[in-house]
């Protein structure tokens, strides 16, 4: 959903999807995962855990539903591809 927001150099046309929710205040952040406001697939673990960055293919990633396998990390190929 975040890579989805960078910006189309190519001008493509495709379709976004816009994340929900407020941004938040960085003066007062969310605990555990700072983006756990606004994303589809917090869990409790999200809301009171940071989580670590974790090496992966071409990367490093940050993210409990990876880390616990509830989001394949073949979306990340597809969002940097489409
Ligand atoms: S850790 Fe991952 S699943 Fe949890 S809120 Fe953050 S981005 Fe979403």
């Amino acid at each position: 959903m975040l890579l989805d927001t960078i910006p189309d150099l190519e001008m493509t046309g495709r379709q976004r999807s816009p994340v929900g929710g407020e941004v938040p205040s960085p003066i007062n952040p969310p605990s555990g995962c700072s983006f756990h406001p606004r994303c589809p697939f917090a869990n409790d673990r999200c809301k009171s855990e940071r989580p670590k960055a974790l090496p992966i293919e071409g990367g490093t990633v940050a993210c409990h539903a990876i880390e616990e396998g509830r989001l394949p990390i073949e979306d990340r190929t597809y969002a940097l591809n489409t």
